[in-house]
């Protein structure tokens, strides 16, 4: 199966070309990605309309490059996929039209991609992972642990009550004066810093759901540097430190428990994956929190090439690859779904409590 796969739900307009064997294999023939980083950057972060405006702009040329640099026309494709959802509208109706428009232009079966689908599939790609595996999304949108028990069957076990781990990041970098993305910066930072000097919360720790808070932990932040200004670069940099601290040892708590409850799953002897996706994978003190967590509780971990962790078309025509496998198409009357949770069944985290 040849599958071109369109994604345009948040900040970058990305297309690829993926082939799948008849084992089930994966192998990238191109992956064209434009992030619009320096759009968004004056704001501190993704203004909706200007991304809408920019995917629009450019998914031409990025399909057309996405297909030339696999060397395939539109006849060879078995498959188009663009992403449905969640994510911002305006983005979505722009990369599921151009989706839409070329299937329908061509005869090639479509299909609409839920973007956590894509994300939570990647390590098939990737690391030829096949369910059931556990997975850790941590983008600037998602913090959610799941459960893939097969292709469309996923159980999501915990997510964030508040900002996604990513946001915090941002968020704890702009109130810090330092650039967005927030999360490099941060990591920056903290390498000179003391994560002791300055005292912080780790929310939900030791609670027996794994979901996720972390407004708390950014509000605390936000305390201790009005508390210290003006800030010295010092004080931003132990303020840093102990900010990706405190989100490792989260992380290493959450995910530890979301593990406690996929025992059922894998059983005493099937092996135990934990595979990560999202930006937030990229941070060296959380991926080697989350190495240890693994080593200790007899997990190996998938981490994918940064490029595929972030946004990207491959994971897209990835997902498409797999539910064409299984007989899946959609229809062109397919609608934008701004919201879409991977799992209708998860208990709403609200309940969890702060
Ligand atoms: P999604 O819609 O999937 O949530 P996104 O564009 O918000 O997409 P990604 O592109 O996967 O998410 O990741 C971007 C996020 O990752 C940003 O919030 C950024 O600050 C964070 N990030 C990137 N690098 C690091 C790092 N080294 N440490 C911590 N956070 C990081
Ligand atoms: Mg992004
Ligand atoms: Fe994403």
């Amino acid at each position: 199966l040849l599958v071109l796969g369109i994604e345009a739900s948040c900040d970058e307009t990305a297309a690829a070309v993926v082939r799948r064997d008849g084992t089930g294999r994966g192998e990238i023939l191109s992956n064209v990605v434009r992030s619009q980083l320096d759009e968004h950057r004056p704001y501190g972060g993704v203004v909706p309309e200007i991304a809408a405006r920019a995917h629009v702009e450019c998914l031409d040329v990025i399909v057309r490059g996405a297909l030339d640099e696999a060397g395939v026309t539109l006849k060879d494709l078995s498959g188009i996929a663009a992403t449905a959802g969640p994510g911002l509208n305006g983005g979505l109706v722009a990369g599921l039209v151009s989706g839409k428009a070329l299937a329908l232009a061509s005869g090639t079966p479509f299909l609409a991609i839920n973007h956590l689908e894509a994300h939570a599939l990647t390590a098939g790609l990737t690391d030829g992972l096949s369910p059931p595996y556990l997975m850790l999304l941590v983008s600037g949108g998602h913090t959610q642990t799941l459960l893939v028990e097969g292709v469309g069957r996923y159980r999501r076990l915990g997510t964030t009550v508040d900002d996604a781990i990513g946001e915090a990041f941002d968020k704890t970098a702009k109130l810090l004066g330092l650039g967005y993305p927030g999360g490099p910066e941060v990591e920056r930072a903290a390498r000179g810093g003391d994560p002791k000097r300055f005292p912080l919360p780790r929310p939900m720790i030791g609670r027996a759901e794994p979901h996720f808070s972390l407004a708390g932990l950014k509000t605390a932040v936000r305390q201790r540097a009005e508390a210290a200004a003006p800030l010295a670069d010092q004080d931003v940099a132990d303020l840093c430190a102990a900010f990706e601290a405190a989100v490792t040892d989260i992380v290493i708590d959450r995910v530890g428990r979301a593990m406690d409850m996929a025992e059922d799953t894998f059983g005493p002897d099937r092996p135990r994956w934990l595979a990560v996706a999202g930006g937030v994978a990229a941070n060296t003190a959380i991926a080697a929190g989350l190495g240890g967590l693994a080593q200790a509780r007899g997990y190996q971990l998938a981490v994918p090439p940064a490029a595929l962790c972030t946004d990207n078309g491959a994971m897209i025509a990835w997902a498409g690859a797999e539910r064409l496998a299984l007989g899946l198409v959609d229809g062109l009357d397919f609608a934008a779904r701004p919201r879409w949770p991977l799992d209708p069944d998860a208990p709403a985290a609200i309940g969890a409590g702060v």
